[in-house]
């Protein structure tokens, strides 16, 4: 087997000195214990901040362990009851090719329901985030401009398509014009911006022409100062990510990096009654069995759609997480790990 170790903090974009593949023997399971085989390993930007040393929401990821992350796995060989051979279940390996389990925290998934990659992506973590962030705290109501930062990426393609589906007006943000097409022409957002464009923050207010009354943000940065002033009387933002600012971190000493204009900021904030509210997904399981009905029901009826990309090999998952973070991944980004 193979798996990769965080062996270093980066200070910026992790390479191969801050992760290191190497090969391992496959353990052996004991009784109780279930052997299992990575199929998927998901990549998800949270990765970035268990790399930094300090206490974030979640504990870092120790210097020498296995990188953390979720996966869905074959059971290879079951010492547990109600686990049997060939099982698929949801996992939370991390990046290795093999690993035990005492069955805690395994969830069986039935790939006749759906396929077994929509458990890391669209039915998954990246889909509940899209369902909470957006209806718990961004609070669509119908008629209302709704805009989404990495809006091509595993967690905004979903934001946008159920605020469609409550009938709101639909915005994307992204940085390539071939994912700002398939937001608008495959999944059918309203309108979507480049950020990268030398006239973004015009064109952005020229797609929103009735103001902002959700920004589901994601990315922070360029992006939120262009977004902030477009926002009206109360308006919510989810904060959800800010992923222009995740390598910049640990040189920060744990805040996140880059110079903000807080004043202004908050400013703003008071004087238009604006919410910001942060969150994290992890602390809505009461949420799960509404986002499976409603999401499940939506994918079944083609009502909703995804798009993942899939590489191969964990050998390539240094190089795929990279990509991620300067948003090479179209779609859900997910590692084809085989019987290494
Ligand atoms: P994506 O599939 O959207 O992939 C990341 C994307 O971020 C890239 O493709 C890229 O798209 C964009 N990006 C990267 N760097 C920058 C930058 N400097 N400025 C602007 N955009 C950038 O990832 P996810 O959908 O999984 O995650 C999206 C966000 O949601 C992240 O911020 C993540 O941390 C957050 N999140 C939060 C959770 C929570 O519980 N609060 C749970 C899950 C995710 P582009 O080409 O458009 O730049």
């Amino acid at each position: 087997g193979k798996r990769i170790l965080l062996t270093a903090h980066p200070d910026g974009m992790p390479d191969e000195t801050h992760l290191r593949l190497e090969s391992m023997p496959i353990p052996q399971p004991g009784s109780g214990e279930v052997l299992l085989r990575t199929v998927y390993l998901s990549l998800d930007p949270y990765m970035r901040g268990r790399m930094n040393p300090g206490k974030s929401y979640a504990q870092p990821v120790e210097l020498g362990a296995p990188m953390v992350g979720g996966t869905v796995c074959e059971v290879m060989e079951s010492h547990r009851d109600g686990f049997a051979e060939g099982d698929l279940v949801l996992a939370a390996t991390g990046w290795q090719t093999h690993a035990l389990s005492d069955g805690s925290g395994l969830r069986k998934l039935d790939p006749k329901a759906a396929p077994i990659t929509t458990a890391l992506g669209v039915m998954g973590m990246p889909g509940l985030t899209a369902y909470v962030g957006l209806f718990d705290h961004g609070r669509p109501q119908p008629g209302e401009t709704v805009v989404v930062s990495a809006a091509a990426g595993a967690v905004g393609q979903v934001v946008g398509q159920i605020a469609k589906l409550k009938g709101c007006r639909v915005v994307g943000i992204a940085g390539a014009a071939d994912k700002c097409a398939y937001v608008v022409e495959e999944l059918g957002f309203d309108a979507a911006v480049n950020y990268r464009a030398s006239d973004f923050a015009e064109q952005l207010a020229k797609a929103c022409a009735e103001g902002v009354d959700v920004y589901f943000e994601n990315v922070g940065g360029a992006v939120f100062d262009a977004v902030l002033p477009l926002m009206n009387d109360f308006g919510r933002i989810p904060v959800c990510g800010r992923i222009a600012h995740y390598n910049n971190a640990a040189a920060s000493g744990g805040v996140e990096g880059g110079a903000s204009p807080l004043v202004r900021t908050m400013g703003l904030v008071l004087v238009r009654r604006l919410t910001l509210r942060g969150f994290i997904v992890s602390d809505h399981a009461d949420r799960l069995d509404d986002f499976l009905r409603d999401m499940g029901g939506w994918l079944r009826s083609g009502q909703l759609r995804y798009r993942e990309d899939l590489v191969q090999g964990l050998d390539s998952a240094i190089d795929a997480f990279q990509g991620l973070l300067e948003g090479r991944n179209r779609g859900k980004l997910l590692v084809q790990v085989g019987a290494d």
